[in-house]
């Protein structure tokens, strides 16, 4: 079900879990602002979710909430997984998706980043 973005953060979303190791993810990345791990549900060869480690329900929350170091962090966090994953030169895409109708499904800020093939368009 798509979350309703201007909700108050919710400590125990499953990403929250995530962050404190509770539940168990590929972690393929963290820093001072993000941790990344893979979907585990891939909807291309290479799909990975970087999160910020503040609490910020969305992107809207994150844009409106969080300081300039948070989220000049993050963007930085986001790249460097790309570049970690050799993605600069072939490519790759970013994606948020922001409440119901972008079919947020997690409460969490995250940034989907795919990549590892070559990716049609997708609107829908
Ligand atoms: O953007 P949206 O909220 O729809 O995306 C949630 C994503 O989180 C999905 O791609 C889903 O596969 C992923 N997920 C995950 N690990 C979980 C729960 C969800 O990677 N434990």
């Amino acid at each position: 079900m798509p979350i309703d973005p201007t909700r108050p953060y919710d400590d125990d979303n499953i990403f929250a879990r995530i962050l404190r190791d509770e539940i168990p993810s590929k972690r393929v990345y963290e820093d001072e602002w993000a941790i990344a791990f893979h979907d585990i549900n891939p909807q291309a060869r290479l799909h990975i979710l970087v999160i910020p480690r503040g609490k910020y329900v969305s992107w809207d929350d994150f844009a409106a909430k969080a300081n300039d170091e948070e989220i000049g962090g993050f963007i930085r966090a986001v790249a460097n997984v790309a570049r970690e994953h050799d993605l600069v030169q072939p490519g790759y895409r970013l994606l948020a998706n922001v409440g119901h109708d972008g079919g947020q499904e997690v409460p969490h800020l995250h940034v989907h980043l795919f990549g590892g093939q070559r990716l049609g368009p997708m609107i829908a």
